[in-house]
């Protein structure tokens, strides 16, 4: 149904990632979902199929692409394997792409090939205890020493951190300066007095993981600060603007799939002697997911392009991700609802779509934290 948008190119990415991904990551969805543990074999699938290389500058091992392009990656991973959707976000659009971005060309050269290749992991962590939504007031400290800083603090919620080898952290000088006091540092795994403890509990997404870091007088040298003194805040938020898309597309690959597998057991469920797809109670619970993907589904490719033509897309991407995330949670709720008692228990899917499709509406900026951007920019273009 959305074919006539996109490009032979397009066609055969998506073609070979939803190859992979019903061949390999959808069925062990259900498996990694139960245990929690991390899927090294989806994140070296992954690898193996260049997909890390994706909208990343070919010098370094990338092979470029286009917005759009990520968003049919994360769109097909998130259908099979919403967990294994937020690892690759997590790798590629805020750690990689971030590096690739604002790097130095020694940097590029030292942290980017690694992470394209899949041979290290990247996370990013700006969430702290006492700062989520409110990032800006991150009080994670970035002290001048001899020869770079010394990081103190700790973050929060962080993807991928468990297994991580390259963070990109957000920490201030000088907590007065406010947003424009906040570096961006590239810091390595096993930094002196840097303490990673994995988080349990989290109701979906379980097959990512998801840790707390704690620094201690951590020393980062001085080259491994993205661009100049106090600009990290700046950079995060673009890279969060960027990867808004993504999410955006995460949410969506998660609506098409609670839309497939409702139609697929309505047309095999009998009830009072019939298909329960034939009762139209059933039919227009199929009808509003359907016509919720199809209109999520446009506002995602349209951020893109607009991303892709080098035209503002923040508002854009930001109406994607509100909307997306809330057709996912009722989409994953209409499925969990028409597979009946069988919805509410796993291995069904259903109900890992229910608990994945929240997530979404949390992080990378909150449903609250969307709107806020989209009326800042609505209330801006009226001001012009
Ligand atoms: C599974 C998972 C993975 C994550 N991965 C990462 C990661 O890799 N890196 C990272 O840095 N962070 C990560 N996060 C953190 C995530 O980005 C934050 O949880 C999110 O930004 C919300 O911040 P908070 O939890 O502090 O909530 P708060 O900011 O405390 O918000 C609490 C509530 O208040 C609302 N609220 C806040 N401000 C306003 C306002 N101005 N107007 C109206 N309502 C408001 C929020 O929308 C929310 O409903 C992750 C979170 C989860 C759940």
């Amino acid at each position: 149904m959305f074919e006539h948008m996109l490009n032979e190119e397009d066609l055969l990415l998506r073609g070979a990632v939803r190859e992979f991904v019903d061949q390999q990551v959808a069925p062990r969805a259900a498996a990694y979902d139960e245990s929690g543990e991390f899927p090294w074999d989806n994140f070296r699938g992954m690898a193996e199929m260049g997909l890390f290389g994706l909208t990343i500058g070919e010098e370094f091992g990338g092979q470029g692409g286009t917005a759009r392009q990520a968003a049919i990656v994360v769109e097909e991973l998130a259908r099979g394997c919403a967990a294994t959707a937020v690892i690759y976000v997590a790798h590629i659009s805020l750690c990689t792409r971030l590096i690739d971005l604002y790097g130095t060309r020694g940097q590029r050269e030292r942290f980017v090939p690694p992470l394209v290749a899949g041979e290290k992991m990247g996370a990013f962590a700006l969430t702290e205890p006492g700062s989520g939504s409110d990032a800006g007031a991150l009080s994670t400290t970035a002290t001048k020493i001899d020869g770079g800083y010394a990081l103190n603090g700790t973050k929060l919620f962080i993807t991928n951190a468990n297994e991580a080898d390259t963070f990109v952290i957000m920490a201030s000088i000088d907590r007065s300066l406010r947003t424009r006091g906040i570096n961006a540092l590239i810091v390595e795994r096993d930094t002196e007095g840097m303490v990673i403890t994995p988080q349990h509990g989290k109701m979906g997404m379980r097959a990512s993981s998801t840790a707390e870091i704690v620094f201690d007088g951590s020393p980062v040298p001085e080259e491994n600060r993205l661009g100049p003194e106090g600009l990290g805040f700046k950079q995060a938020m673009e890279g969060l603007n960027a990867s808004r898309i993504e999410i955006a597309a995460q949410a969506l690959g998660i609506a098409q799939a609670a839309y497939e597998s409702a139609v697929s057991y309505a047309q095999q469920r009998q009830a009072f002697g019939q298909r329960i797809a034939d009762f139209q109670g059933i039919q227009w619970m199929i009808v509003e997911m359907a016509t919720g993907v199809e209109a999520a589904r446009h506002l995602v490719y349209s951020a893109a392009a607009l991303k892709d033509r080098g035209l503002p897309f923040v508002k854009e991407a930001s109406m994607a991700k509100l909307y997306a995330s809330r057709v996912a949670v009722e989409a994953a709720d209409r499925a969990v609802q028409i597979h009946g008692g069988t919805g509410y228990f796993a291995p069904t899917p259903a109900e890992r779509y229910y608990r994945d499709a929240k997530a979404t509406e949390i992080y990378e900026g909150s449903s609250e934290i969307q709107r806020l951007i989209i009326a800042r920019n609505i209330l801006e273009d009226m001001k012009r």
